[in-house]
């Protein structure tokens, strides 16, 4: 055979097999986003324990790849108190939209929003750009009591940030009100609450269209209702696995994600947590499956590890650095993943800064091999798991996909829109730079 022939004949196979292995891990992350982000898991969350079925999942995958478990059943249980919204869905009515309006879509209830006893229509007051852009009106507001009233906080037009500081103050004190209905023109976000509020508070989404609709001269009305239940000490559990090293089986890279998401507010509104972070675990097992072929075994140990509680406050990975399975001085180096989904913009690397001699490794590996658009540096930030790690003196990144569909913490964050365009290059791009790490 010509060198030519050879030469195009290696470069087909390659190709061929690299296309394979790409469709492979393609296809076996869609598969994760769409169970785990589909409706039978709840949003991974606190109603209809949708943080157990998500947790139950992994460890029939883990089980599958054949990991190894530091216990029986690859759990490490957990315990926190949460705010939950397993009832009927909060019901919002003003007189600015026809009808109810959508929760989920239109309004949110606060997630630390406590149940309301006994439905209300009650007059409800603007705190807004009229009222900071007035001494005299800030006066009157600011020395009254709005008992039996709602505050709706509307910041729209305001730039000026020493007045954006006052609705900030007005978001924490209530001035007597019943209740404090939070303006929003973008859009919705939701979170998790460890504690009830003393007081009602909700989001409204009031973009163009329906403030055109609104005249703040005529009186207004809000009416809501609300049950939530405040559970103080819900079981969770991290999901943990590893597959022991050739050759220092007592030296651990660890691979994280979390796992839980929002849950539901209300037996009809559910956070599906695509992007956030199904996408995530998505590529934790596809490293996992990765490491578990013979032909990748790694010299070092490496832990695979789902936590829970991430979005309640970085829970899981809190109590595991609390409770490490195995000295956390063993750990070489922890690469967190959280928001894997698009990539169209690169990824950002968060504790860049602080490990730059690995960080400047990472953006060289992909500048050789243009995986992705940028590796761009970021500096430390309490934002995700790799959080306590590195507050212990563990090197840890935290790698988050830039670009694309900017649902976050809501309702469009859904399995069908979410791209994965660049999961299979940022698959590459993280098992290279692995290499260099079991170096
Ligand atoms: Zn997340």
């Amino acid at each position: 055979m010509s060198l030519l022939k050879k030469l195009l004949l290696t470069f087909s196979i390659c190709h061929l097999t690299s296309s394979i292995f790409s469709q492979e891990v393609y296809t076996y992350a869609r598969k994760i986003v769409d169970t785990m982000a589909s409706q039978s898991m709840h949003g991974r969350g606190y109603v209809n324990g949708g943080d157990s079925i998500a947790a139950n999942y992994l460890k029939n995958e883990f089980k599958k790849i054949e990991l190894k478990s530091f216990d029986e059943d690859y759990y490490q249980k957990m315990n926190f108190a949460i705010n939950t919204f397993p009832n009927e869905s909060p019901v919002l009515i003003t007189k600015y939209i026809d009808g109810v309006w959508v929760p989920g879509k239109n309004y949110l209830v606060s997630a630390g929003c406590p149940s309301i006893i006994k439905q209300k229509k009650l007059q409800a007051v603007w705190f807004d750009s009229a009222t900071v852009n007035s001494l005299d009106l800030m006066k009157k507001f600011t020395s009254r009591r709005f008992n039996n009233k709602w505050i709706i906080i509307d910041p729209h037009g305001v730039t000026n940030a020493d007045k954006l500081k006052l609705f900030d103050f007005m978001k924490a004190n209530n001035y007597g009100a019943y209740g404090i209905a939070i303006v929003n023109d973008k859009k919705l976000t939701w979170t998790c609450s460890q504690k009830v509020n003393t007081y009602p508070s909700i989001e409204i989404l009031i973009d163009d269209t329906l403030r055109k609709k609104i005249d703040k001269t005529k009186m207004c009305y809000i009416n809501l209702s609300n049950k939530s239940q405040f559970v103080p000490n819900h079981q969770s559990q991290n999901v943990i696995g590893y597959i022991q090293g050739s050759v220092y089986p007592d030296s651990f890279i660890v691979y994280s994600a979390h796992y839980d998401h929002l849950g539901q507010m209300g037996k009809d509104v559910y956070f599906p947590g695509a992007n956030d972070n199904a996408s995530g675990c998505a590529m934790l097992l596809n490293l996992a499956t990765y490491y578990s072929k013979p032909e990748n075994k790694p010299k070092y140990s490496i832990a695979f590890m789902a936590f829970c509680g991430e979005e309640v406050g970085l829970l899981g990975s809190k109590y595991y650095t609390e409770n490490p399975l195995f000295p956390l001085k063993n750990i070489k180096f922890v690469f967190n993943m959280d928001i894997m989904g698009t990539g169209e913009e690169g990824i950002t690397v968060v504790n860049g800064t602080v490990f730059q001699k690995e960080f400047d490794k990472l953006k060289a590996i992909n500048t050789e091999n243009k995986f992705i658009k940028d590796v761009k540096i970021r500096g430390k930030s309490a934002n995700s798991d790799h959080y306590h790690f590195s507050e212990k003196g563990v090197k840890a990144f935290f790698i988050y996909s830039m670009g694309g569909i900017k649902a976050y913490h809501d309702i469009y964050d859904r399995p069908e829109t979410l791209p994965l365009n660049e999961f299979e290059n940022m698959f590459k791009l993280i098992t290279k730079f692995g290499e260099s790490l079991q170096q």
